[in-house]
């Protein structure tokens, strides 16, 4: 389970999470994507019904329903599941506050016997721009966290105040918490910039950082507008490739890790 998180707005949380998403479902892997964004665009993206009321997020976290009540399935893929967000989610940051257990109700949501039985191989939390309660509940059903950096100025802006927080979670909350992954997004080959970003990202977290980087491409931005994953938009395009590497590199990743707690098992 990968919580993808960064505080700042529009570095390509969202559209990594749907694309990878599908990357993944692509490949014959089950992926459930959690949309915790009051703003939904996740949902968008993969043509999931999101108009205040649906079966969401929202009431996954009071209690009210169970995952497999509010999971919906792509159109486009059978194995590509999508939670999603309604704009009911905009209050919930602060209706959490006074619950009970108000951390860990995430965790509790999605950790049924019911979506077992699903099979689900991966699970994407898409977070809001912000650190609040919905991000540390993302945090703390997840034990991993995926970092989506922008090869722009002011990339790394905010990055150590994240690191600071998932150290917090992990102290109190979730010790098994880790940044597993990092992308490099928007990259545009013909800026020094984007390379420079690139070299510091990789210095600050070595293998953490995916090889595959995904380009500035408009056809990932148009995407979202017709509901779709840039993989169904656009299959040939560079940022579906790039997208479709990226998600090859997880799945390669998750299977040596697999294979290696089987191994010491
Ligand atoms: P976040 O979820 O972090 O706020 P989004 O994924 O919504 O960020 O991306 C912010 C904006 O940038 C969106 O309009 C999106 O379409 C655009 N975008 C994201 N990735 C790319 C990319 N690789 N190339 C071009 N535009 C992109
Ligand atoms: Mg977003």
């Amino acid at each position: 389970m990968l919580t993808i998180a960064n505080q700042k707005g529009g570095v390509g949380k969202t559209t990594t999470a749907v694309n990878i998403a599908a990357a993944l479902a692509v490949q014959g892997l089950s992926v459930l994507v959690v949309d915790l964004d009051p703003q939904g665009n996740a949902s968008t993206a993969l043509g999931a019904v999101h108009t205040s009321g649906t079966p969401s997020s929202y009431e996954l976290l009071l209690g009210e329903i169970t995952a497999v009540e509010a999971i919906q399935r792509s159109p486009k893929n059978d194995r590509l599941m999508c939670i999603p967000a309604t704009i009911d989610l905009a209050g919930a940051e602060i209706e959490l506050v006074s619950m009970v257990a108000r951390e860990g109700r995430l965790k509790t949501a999605l950790s049924s016997a019911a979506l077992d039985d699903l099979q689900i191989d991966f699970v994407l939390i898409d977070c809001p721009p912000s650190l609040g309660l919905l991000t540390v509940n993302a945090m703390v059903a997840a034990t991993e966290v995926l970092i989506p950096i922008q090869c722009e100025y002011y990339a790394l802006e905010g990055v150590g105040q994240l690191l600071r927080n998932i150290e917090l979670v992990q102290a109190h909350l979730n010790p098994r918490l880790h940044v597993s992954t990092v992308i490099l997004t928007m990259y545009d080959g013909r800026t020094k910039l984007a390379d420079q970003v690139a070299d510091e990202v990789r210095k600050h977290f070595g293998d953490a950082v995916l090889k595959s980087v995904i380009p500035r491409s408009v056809k990932v931005s148009e995407a979202p507008g017709y509901g779709m994953t840039v993989l169904d938009y656009d299959p040939g395009s560079r940022g579906a490739m790039s997208y479709l590497d990226a998600g090859r590199e997880m799945a390669a990743r998750s299977a040596s890790m697999n294979a290696a707690t089987e191994g010491t098992a």
